[in-house]
């Protein structure tokens, strides 16, 4: 291992810090295990940190899916919200003074500003100057920030960032990089309601966390500037950056839930293997040597420990290609003993809970128990693609038919999984757009069941789960949009 060379002198400290937003994403996971390998390569300790300010995208139930998203993989952490630590809490919500109290200190040091000005002032001097903050409030006097803040005007805190100049930082992957501070907008780092954003709260912990090696995202790479002229105001020390290449589509657009599934609960549900998972994004990127295993491309977490170079990392993106992690995961299937296959089966697409559960919805239609499977093929199928006679209401063309379903899934992607609001928002959106409940719910069950006559859809949908129910939409519409069905009739 050339310059990887273990460190065990330095007190090597990283973390991943996802916001409970959401499905817990395959980002997340990708850079969870590079974090993992750096930090158990080197004696070091693994923190994860809940970045859960932004609270108008929090989502309650999004934490315990995220840890339970990193157990399954098998990426243990050191320190976090469930397991405290020296350097806690580790959930931003509750450390909301030590914010204030680093806001203050940028302030009395001139390096943050209040700004006063309303949303509709920032909106029309956007208009005028877009893409960056026009300076009103960057200087005004001691006298005039009093008489605002006794008028109790609303304000935000922003960061200083000089008029000229530029700021440069290394990032390990690819040497200095520099922003010119011209390009460097004003950041907000206190919102008006007092919680902090992303860019303090993150520099404030990763300081006080003692992280030594950020490791994350390239996308974060435009707000490193920011960052250091966070670390240069406060007089501390830069941790190392390291900013790992994005996954991407195919067509290498960023990863997204349009083109390939990103949930980590869908991939857990939908019966992928922890061990090909990991291995899978193992291979992005390129940080293991191709030649372990004779020149295989499977390996174990284990082996990843010995011979991963984070080092070895190409930035350009690496493409998430779903084909090959099926290959895999068929590989990881093929390799497991009799027994451990089978449990691998009662664990997850056969596991007791599922079956129980569509156990009781069959109960009330069947007449002898062997029709348990006429009822429930949807259930234990993964390739549900309902021909156009079966989909398309009559009177319907199918151009309107698939743009409809696109609604029902962006719908369905932005509501609770209850039986109420399914319900609710899928009546909404029909009403809308002048489906009948009938043709609207008929619609929605012949693609997710293959049939006309399945089990009650809601409560189907609420079993398989939103993150599979998506999925089969998306599949849906892709396969229509690939290969249009057989003319109706
Ligand atoms: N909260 C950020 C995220 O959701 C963390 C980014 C970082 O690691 O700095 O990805």
């Amino acid at each position: 291992m050339s310059d990887t060379a273990l460190h065990p002198e330095e007190n090597i400290r990283v973390r991943i810090a996802p916001s409970p937003t959401g499905d817990p994403h395959v980002g997340t996971a990708y850079i969870g295990l590079i974090n993992f390998l750096y930090a158990r390569q080197r004696g070091g300790k693994f923190v994860l940190r809940i970045e859960d300010t932004d609270r108008a995208r929090f989502v309650a139930t999004s934490e315990q899916m995220i840890f339970d998203a990193l157990h399954w993989l098998g990426l243990t952490w050191d320190e976090g919200p469930d397991k405290g630590g020296p350097f806690g809490p580790y959930r931003q919500s509750e450390r909301t003074a030590i914010y204030s109290e680093h806001a203050q200190i940028l302030l009395d040091a001139g390096a943050a500003y209040r700004c006063f000005c309303t949303a509709e002032a920032l909106e029309a001097a956007r208009r005028q100057t877009p893409g960056r903050y026009s300076g009103t409030c960057r200087n005004l006097s001691v006298s005039e920030v009093e008489a605002n803040l006794k008028a109790a005007r609303p304000f935000t805190i922003r960061l200083k960032v000089p008029l000229d100049g530029s700021t440069t930082f290394r990032d390990e992957l690819r040497g200095p990089i520099t922003f010119e501070h011209n390009n460097v907008d004003d950041q907000v780092l206190i919102k008006s309601d007092g919680f902090p954003t992303y860019h303090l709260a993150n520099v404030v912990d990763d300081h006080l966390m003692q992280i030594s090696d950020v490791i994350r995202a390239e996308e974060w790479i435009s707000s490193t500037p920011k960052h250091v002229l966070l670390y240069q105001a406060f007089g501390w020390k830069l941790p190392r950056f390291w900013h790992m290449p994005l996954l991407r589509n195919q067509d290498k657009s960023k990863i997204s839930k349009r083109k390939n599934p990103v949930s980590l609960v869908y991939y857990r549900q939908a019966g992928f293997l922890p061990e090909a998972m990991l291995n899978f994004l193992g291979l992005m990127g390129g940080g293991m040597p191709a030649d372990i295993n004779d020149a295989s491309e499977k390996f174990t977490l284990p082996e990843m420990l010995r011979h991963f170079d984070v080092k070895a990392i190409r930035p350009a993106g690496p493409v998430f290609d779903l084909t090959k992690l099926r290959w895999l995961n068929g590989e990881y299937i093929r390799a497991l003993a009799p027994q451990a296959f089978y449990a691998a089966l009662r664990s997850t697409v056969l596991s007791d809970a599922y079956l129980s559960e569509i156990a009781s919805l069959i109960q009330p239609r069947i007449e002898t128990l062997a029709e348990f499977g006429n009822l429930t093929h949807f259930f234990l199928a993964d390739d549900i693609l309902p021909s156009q006679d079966l989909f398309l209401p009559k009177n319907r063309a199918l151009p309107d038919t698939l743009a409809f379903v696109a609604e029902q899934l962006t719908v369905l992607e932005a509501v609770e999984w209850t039986h109420a609001a399914i319900e609710s928002a899928l009546k909404q959106l029909g009403e809308a757009k002048g489906w009948s409940v009938k043709e609207n719910f008929m619609l929605l069950r012949a693609i997710l069941t293959g049939s006309t006559s399945s089990p009650p859809l809601i409560e189907s949908m609420l079993i398989f789960g939103k993150a599979r129910t998506l999925d089969r939409l998306r599949r849906f519409l892709d396969a229509q949009k690939k290969a249009p069905a057989p003319k109706k009739g």
